[in-house]
């Protein structure tokens, strides 16, 4: 006996709820590193870590493709308006995580060519910690946002 036998033949569900699982399992994350975490990242994309897993193994080179912007590194404050314009690039809805101790708060840089944390120049929804991440932390972050993402009302977008 099969399991779709022992199935009943009507399944009900919120429309809530099957649109934010379909887009926790398929989030497409900006090919887009700063700094040292991004080696960390890239790592976490490699068949070690594999993180197809996840459905987010399509790191995306345009903005306009991508709705998870992954901070890898610390902020300059030249590369500030270029992070808040590919954010602002980016598809709707869209999520940010700030990877590390320098994209989260400056880390060890503490002085006026660093952004003292990216949540200055974009809304960040989760941060992970350490200095670099390693790739199962940063899954660990990456598994908070898909709960988070299952959870959060259905709406186009979010006014920031
Ligand atoms: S948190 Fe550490 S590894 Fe990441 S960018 Fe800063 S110094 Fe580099």
């Amino acid at each position: 006996m099969g399991l779709e036998e022992r199935l009943p033949s009507i399944v009900t569900a919120s429309a809530e709820k099957l649109v934010n699982w379909a887009r926790s399992a398929s989030v497409w994350p900006a090919t887009f590193g700063l700094a040292c975490c991004a080696i960390e990242m890239m790592q976490t994309v490699a068949p070690k870590h594999d993180l197809a897993r996840f459905g987010m193994e399509a790191f995306r080179a345009s903005p306009r493709q991508a709705d998870l912007m992954i901070v890898a590194g610390r902020v300059s404050q030249k590369m500030a308006p270029v992070v808040r314009q590919i954010y602002d690039q980016m598809a709707e809805p869209k999520w940010v995580l700030s990877m590390g101790a320098c994209a989260s708060c400056g880390g060890m840089f503490n002085n006026y060519a660093l952004v003292q944390g990216v949540d200055q120049i974009v809304p960040v929804d989760v941060y992970v910690p350490g200095c670099p991440p390693t790739p199962e932390i940063l899954m660990a972050g990456i598994v908070r946002l898909h709960e988070k993402i299952r959870k959060q009302p259905l709406r186009l977008g979010r006014a920031r």
